[in-house]
């Protein structure tokens, strides 16, 4: 349909305009009148701390040393798993059991609740930690993630390394990762990647892992966060 052009007059009042290009025909100009106010605005929904919804992401890396007494490095444990491959000559240096992913998982929850991270909450110069078993941390941060009001929703995970193979574990892996996050492990998936030969992990000098959890908003259980 071809569009009537409009003509404008330098006598009659310029008619409201309500979005660029486009006039609005009905209400005529009202000359000397205030206009209304606008009703007052209700408050924000989103009050600190009790969005519905949370996203938090973790990264951690070990460097990764000929196991004891040849070197620094302590046995493989990749989400509370303890790696038995015989193969396997190295392992993650660490203050605690140094389990990469279960550090990116609880760096992850802290996240979405813009809390301190691991390394601050939970030093590796305090001797408390020497071999700690990192499902401390972990469900640390899940109690705290309570207090605030939230349980975890979900988690999906990727551990980068050149060994162990991360294929065959991946489920007992993924278990137990829903079991300390207290979710059915439906909720929980694990990647298993290599560095392609590339850079300190690909060669096979450090383990990395990576965690992406969202927390949803139930409600507060008490105590001190
Ligand atoms: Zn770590």
């Amino acid at each position: 349909m071809a569009r009537k052009r409009r003509v404008a007059t330098t006598s009659k009042p310029k008619p409201r305009v309500d979005a660029p290009g486009r006039q609005r025909r009905s209400v005529a100009p009202q000359r000397g009148r205030r206009p209304k106010p606008l009703p007052k605005a209700p408050p924000p929904v989103e009050l600190a701390g009790e969005l519905p919804l949370r996203i938090g992401h973790g990264w951690d890396l070990h460097r990764l040393e000929p196991l004891a007494p040849d070197g620094a490095g302590r046995p493989m444990v990749i989400g509370g798993v303890r790696i038995a491959d015989g193969q396997l000559k190295s392992g993650p240096v660490a203050r605690s059991d140094g389990d990469v992913l279960l550090h990116a998982a609880t760096d992850a929850i802290l996240g979405a609740l813009a809390l301190p991270d691991i390394g601050e909450l939970f030093p590796d110069t305090d001797p408390r930690h020497e071999g700690a078993d990192s499902s401390q941390f972990l469900r640390e941060a899940l109690r705290r993630a309570k207090v605030a009001g939230y349980v975890v929703g979900n988690m999906d995970a990727t551990v980068i390394c050149e060994r162990p193979k991360i294929g065959p574990i991946k489920e007992q892996i993924r278990l137990n990762l829903a079991r300390l996050l207290e979710v059915s492990p439906e909720r929980v998936n694990v990647k298993g990647k290599t560095h392609e030969r590339v850079d300190a992990v690909g060669d096979g000098r450090a383990i990395e892992a990576h965690a992406v959890v969202t927390l949803v908003l139930r409600e507060r259980v008490g105590g001190q966060g």
